[in-house]
């Protein structure tokens, strides 16, 4: 199959309805995009490398959704609207079967979140797929990592630990009922990027990320960039039932703390800001939890019941 026949196959989409600022498309040198009048453009890549992010035999439709997914968890993470995506596959062979279910769950994804596909790059290699996004933010309302201050609260949305586990449930190494098993591997495959939790914190939260390499690395990064230091109080980590099901608690609190992968939100909301915040949670128009506050010093600090915890490993490194 010729790379342009194989484009033109499998992510050109003639029937979909063009999405909002598209002025030109796949099919040229660059495509055309027009932001919305007064919106800035947040911009965000990152690439899926075969059997380092995913294992190489998984579905394809799972590995693409979860390429996208990641990616617009980081247009969640500043406050952003997801718009467009670029896409830069690697194959080693173009083998149909493979493509099709490929572009398949690509689409399920970009159509659920409103992300249109505009252009790409097809090379042959070993697998490797590499997906840009583009949203749009108002000026000055980004959730940025350096705006947090001493005293905030630092809080994540929905539950910690399930990247981890859902790569233990993928790699079958996890003795739980098959839909404990079920949940983990779709929270692994199909991380929900936080977008709508994100437009609920603009104005409110000081400081924001989404977690990939795990709370402590994460949450490093806000405390680095905004010169204070995080004491973390292990107790209160939200833990999906599937996760508490398991026997070894001090295992799951270290995937909640450490193990990465869950694409969920840390966030910081300043004392005065957060009976706001709190109605909103006890409302169930925000699905967070305070796990614990910024203090002066560097680094994260955490806790057991008062205790400093030791933890094995403080997050992914790729080098
Ligand atoms: P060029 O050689 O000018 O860089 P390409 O031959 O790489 O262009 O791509 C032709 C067109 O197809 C471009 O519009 C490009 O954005 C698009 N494209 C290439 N690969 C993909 C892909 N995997 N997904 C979506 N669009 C793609
Ligand atoms: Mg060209």
């Amino acid at each position: 199959m010729h790379e342009f026949e194989l484009i033109r196959r499998f992510f050109q989409r003639p029937e979909a309805p063009e999405g909002p600022g598209v002025v030109l498309g796949i099919g040229d040198d660059c495509a055309l995009l027009q932001p919305a009048q007064g919106q800035q453009l947040a911009l965000s890549v990152d690439t899926l490398v075969a059997d380092v992010h995913f294992p190489a035999d998984a579905d394809p439709a799972e590995i693409a959704q979860r390429a996208l997914r990641v990616n617009l968890s980081d247009l969640a993470a500043m406050g952003a609207s997801p718009r467009w995506f670029t896409l830069a596959l690697t194959l080693p062979e173009a083998d149909e079967h493979w493509l099709r279910a490929f572009g398949a769950g690509l689409f399920v994804a970009a159509d659920a979140y409103g992300c249109t596909l505009v252009g790409g790059d097809t090379t042959a290699g070993p697998l490797s797929i590499t997906v840009q996004v583009m949203g749009e933010v108002a000026p000055a309302r980004a959730l940025r990592r350096d705006g947090a201050g001493i005293g905030d609260y630092v809080l994540v949305t929905h539950c910690l630990g399930d990247g981890a586990g859902g790569l233990a449930a993928v790699r079958g190494e996890l003795d739980l009922p098959e839909a404990e098993l079920a949940y983990l591997r779709a929270r692994y495959y199909r991380p929900e990027p936080r977008l709508a939790e994100a437009q609920r914190l603009l104005g409110l939260a000081s400081a924001a990320l989404d977690i990939s390499d795990g709370l402590v690395a994460d949450l490093g990064h806000i405390c680095a960039a905004s010169d204070v230091a995080a004491q973390i109080d292990v107790e209160t980590l939200p833990l999906s039932p599937a996760l508490l099901a398991l026997d070894d608690r001090a295992r799951v609190r270290d995937w909640a703390l450490t193990g990465g992968d869950d694409y969920e939100l840390c966030f910081t909301v300043p004392e005065a800001r957060m009976p706001e915040v709190g109605l909103m949670i006890a409302r169930g128009e925000l699905n967070a939890t305070v796990v614990g506050q910024l203090v002066t010093g560097t680094g994260v600090h955490c806790l057991l019941d008062g205790e400093p915890y030791t933890l094995e490993d403080t997050g992914y490194k790729h080098f």
